[in-house]
């Protein structure tokens, strides 16, 4: 085979590939898909800029060490199966990640292509092949020997889906239970369908019951049964808890209880998981008015005001105390709002919630607000300036200030929780019962989808060593290193395979 010649910066596509997206004035008038997803010569065109770096910064980047080379390599030569066995081995749900992962603060801020010129766009490559396994029906089912161990999930998003995953690999017999009665947590009844298709979801969820995982909807861990249950007369060998961080903040000012309060996780909610969004013919109207306004500019609140004005809503604004600079959304996602036609109000807080007769939200009193030194977090805190108070006409009020631990599970069990109600654990993410582990946002508190997927891993791992099962997640590794070889017909790279004495 010829050998190739060496990518440098000079030699590489310059431009990074632009990705087709929905006109904003036609996409908010719909919840189809903004960003269209690469064309094959868009991704073949990406690919090529790619250094194919010998000590790749990316895959360290990256919270479950994606071979990124490996199956960018495999892009530019044509070999698309290829590509995709490699990102499965080490991530069930690329199509979903490849949409909502914050790449720009992991594997491509590191990118050293970045330095120069735009970093390859990872993320959009993760997405197309993703995207081609679907369409292809392509799926990595390995037989699995039994290994007779019973293990509980509780919670179906990336946390608890990728745990499962990886016990299914091991030949656990895994049940996942979800108290809501449709699969994926946050990724489905947060995200919205025009950032992330429901047809996708269903199809990465698909492989995990190919991998025999069952998933009991409708059950609310702590209400049905403890995990105390769990472990005793249900037979469960180990549990791992991912509940989340679903549980919504307010500010305790005066109006919260007025009719048109609700937080961003409802809003998303009922559009997402009950079909708001296509009332009547489904059962659940969102009564927003002409005028919405969200508090806070994280990515819920993007979320959330994108989802009000496709919703009907005349005017969406949005409400926070410190500026642009400061706000913790996505860039990509501010600029989609901003192009959507949000209005922002940057530096304003709300003080108070004025209602009418009938007890609904008519306005807000808000307060302009300058910024000080920085505060705890780093960013600079914001400072109410005197008399600037002002009354703003709204008839809809959306909290998108952050949330909080779900709390059933730590209100049930004999699980020791940190000062903020999180589900504390050691370096292992074992929690304080025995055979009991924890991960994802209910123990970091809210952050994202493949942080909790590298969580869900790393939990696997633990209660793999834990259960004295053999770590095979080698076994599925195409991009394994040869040289490790075998002793006894076990590969050297595996973990926490029997101990065999040879003298
Ligand atoms: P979750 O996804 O919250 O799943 C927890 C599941 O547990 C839920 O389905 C819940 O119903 C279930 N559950 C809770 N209690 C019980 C119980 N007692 N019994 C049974 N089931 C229970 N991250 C990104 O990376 N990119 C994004 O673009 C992005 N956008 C977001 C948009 C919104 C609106 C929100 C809210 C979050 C977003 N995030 C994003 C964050 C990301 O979705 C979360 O960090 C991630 O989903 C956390 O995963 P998890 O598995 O820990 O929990
Ligand atoms: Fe390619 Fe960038 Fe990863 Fe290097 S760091 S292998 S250039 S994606």
């Amino acid at each position: 085979m010829a050998k190739k010649t060496r990518k440098t910066i000079r030699t590489i596509p310059q431009d990074r590939t632009p990705i087709p997206e929905q006109a904003p004035a036609d996409r908010i008038r719909n919840f189809e898909e903004v960003a269209l997803g690469y064309r094959e010569e868009d991704a073949r065109n990406e690919a090529e800029r790619c250094l194919l770096c010998p000590d790749p910064a990316c895959v360290g980047a990256c919270p479950v060490s994606i071979h990124i080379p490996g199956f960018i390599e495999r892009i530019t030569e044509n070999d698309y199966r290829g590509a995709y066995d490699i990102i499965a081995d080490a991530n069930l749900l690329p199509a979903i990640c490849g949409r909502v992962c914050p790449q720009e603060d992991q594997c491509e801020c590191v990118c050293p292509v970045g330095d120069t010129l735009e970093p390859v766009a990872i993320g959009r490559l993760e997405r197309w092949i993703g995207d081609l396994a679907i369409a292809e029906d392509w799926h990595n089912t390995p037989y699995i020997g039994p290994s007779g161990f019973k293990i509980g999930i509780v919670g179906s998003g990336p946390a608890g889906m990728a745990c499962a995953a990886d016990m299914a690999k091991a030949g656990c017999k895994v049940t996942i239970f979800e108290a809501l009665h449709q699969p994926g947590g946050v990724l489905r009844y947060g995200i919205p369908e025009f950032r992330l298709p429901k047809k996708v979801i269903d199809a990465e969820i698909e492989n995990l019951k190919r991998l025999g995982v069952e998933i009991e909807c409708n059950t609310l861990i702590g209400r049905l049964f403890t995990l105390e249950q769990m472990l005793g007369e249900m037979g469960f060998h180990a549990i791992f808890i991912a509940t989340g961080a679903g549980y919504p903040s307010f500010m305790g000012i005066e109006g919260e209880s007025l009719h048109g309060v609700l937080s961003a996780n409802e809003l998303l909610t009922r559009c997402n998981l009950m079909g708001a969004s296509e009332f009547p013919s489904h059962d659940t109207p969102l009564e927003l008015g002409s005028h919405v306004a969200v508090i806070g500019a994280g990515n819920t609140a993007m979320d959330a005001m994108r989802v009000a004005l496709r919703s009907g809503a005349e005017k969406v604004s949005c409400i926070y105390r410190r500026t642009r600079a400061e706000s913790p959304a996505r860039e990509e996602e501010l600029h989609h709002a901003e192009q959507e036609g949000i209005e922002f109000h940057w530096l304003t807080a709300p003080a108070e919630i004025l209602g009418d007769e009938a007890g609904r939200v008519r306005a807000m009193r808000c307060i302009r607000m300058e910024l000080g030194e920085p505060d705890e977090s780093g960013r600079r805190r914001p400072i109410p300036i005197e008399g600037s108070e002002y009354e703003f006409e709204t008839q809809t009020v959306v909290y998108a200030i952050g949330t909080n631990a779900n709390p059933i599970i730590g209100q049930t069990a004999n699980l020791e929780l940190d000062e903020r109600g999180y589900i504390h654990t050691d370096e292992s993410l074992a929690t304080s019962m025995a055979g009991v582990y924890a991960g994802g946002d209910i123990v970091t508190g809210a952050a994202t989808v493949i942080l909790a997927m590298g969580a869900g891993r790393k939990a696997a791992r633990s209660m793999k060593s834990y259960l004295g099962i053999r770590d095979s997640d080698v076994v599925y590794q195409a991009e394994r290193r040869e040289s490790e070889g075998k002793r006894f017909g076990i590969d050297l790279a595996e973990r926490n395979f029997a101990r065999v004495r040879v003298a």
